[in-house]
């Protein structure tokens, strides 16, 4: 039986080990936190107390944590992953990360071993049925050894090349997302306060070259896309505090790159502007309201 070690069993990396351990894999976990250990125990994790023991549990290592400087906080050093893998370990961080934090980890990595950066999409609702989309950066090899883990907390993984590529691609992805929610915001307040029926606008647009994804999936409007968090008082869904912290990855790509990213910076102007005004554990589409002047409740 393959072991896997896992470090971060929160909201998305607990589902994850435990669709991992129900497929017939030897799971030992990691996490800081009681709650998030409990959980993942009673779906069938195995828990140890340290980051170096669920690293050392086997030949692959997945994790999934809040941000740049905690996963490199986890994989470098005397008692971080890399030093207490095999070594000829795999690493999947699948973490949301900056770039830069994401290449530091696989330069850090020994001359066997191998760390992929595999964020995903899909959310807490994909990661529990096991349907996220993996954008992946780092070695072909290393991502066809990873695939069939993939394959089990996953519908889809694209391999997006050198490492790193995977942050690139999710940063990219997101930002596209949070400029189309605003520009479909825009467009049907415009649409209503010049008299047109949104649902007119919907079935117009829709069909035309103005159709977008979030305009299919997450339309703002209550009462177009039924099952948008629009209907259900703007409760996520993808809250609008992970919209704004992958636009700012978006934009340290972006300044590092020297791209400008004009719109991209806009959003996350407009998403720092809604999160401070407390609507952090809101829906991204929820920012809809915040355009038009009006409370989100
Ligand atoms: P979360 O806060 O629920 O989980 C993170 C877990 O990491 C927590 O349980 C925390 O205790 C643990 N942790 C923190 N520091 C640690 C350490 N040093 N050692 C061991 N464990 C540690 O967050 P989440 O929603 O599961 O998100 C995880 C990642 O997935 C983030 O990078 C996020 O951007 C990304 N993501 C989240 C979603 C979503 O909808 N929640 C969607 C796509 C991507």
């Amino acid at each position: 039986m393959t072991r896997i070690g896992f470090i971060g069993l929160g909201n998305m990396g607990g589902p994850m080990a435990v669709n991992l351990a129900k497929a017939g894999y030897d799971v030992t976990g990691f996490d800081l936190s009681d709650a998030a250990r409990k959980a993942a125990a009673e779906g069938g994790v195995r828990i140890v107390d340290t980051v170096a023991e669920a690293a050392g549990a086997g030949g692959i290592v997945v994790s999934m944590l809040p941000d740049g400087p905690v996963v490199r906080k986890v994989y470098m050093g005397e008692h971080g992953v890399i030093a207490n893998a095999a070594a000829d370990a795999l690493m999947i961080d699948c973490s949301t990360i900056d770039v830069d934090s994401a290449r530091a980890v696989a330069d850090a990595a020994g001359p066997e071993q191998a760390v992929l950066d595999a964020p995903v999409s899909g959310g807490v609702e994909g990661s529990k049925a096991g349907k996220l989309t993996f954008m992946v950066g780092g070695d072909a090899d290393a991502f066809a050894r990873a695939k069939p883990l993939f394959d089990v907390m996953g519908k889809a993984a694209v391999h997006a090349g050198q490492a790193g590529n995977g942050q690139v691609a999710k940063a990219c992805n997101n930002m596209i997302l949070g400029i189309s929610m605003l520009a479909i915001s825009e467009a049907f307040t415009l649409g209503e306060k010049q008299g047109l029926d949104p649902q007119k606008l919907f079935e117009i647009s829709s069909q035309a070259s103005g159709s977008c994804w979030a305009m299919l999936n997450h339309n703002p409007v209550p009462g177009l896309v039924e099952t948008a968090a629009a209907n259900r008082g703007y409760t996520p869904g993808f809250a609008a505090g992970m919209m704004w912290k992958d636009l700012k990855l978006a934009q340290t790509a972006a300044q590092q790159a020297g791209v400008a990213t004009p719109l991209g910076a806009e959003a996350q102007a407009l998403y720092a502007l809604f999160c401070g005004q407390g609507h952090e554990a809101k829906d991204y589409s929820g920012i809809f309201r915040m355009l038009r002047g009006e409370d989100v409740e």
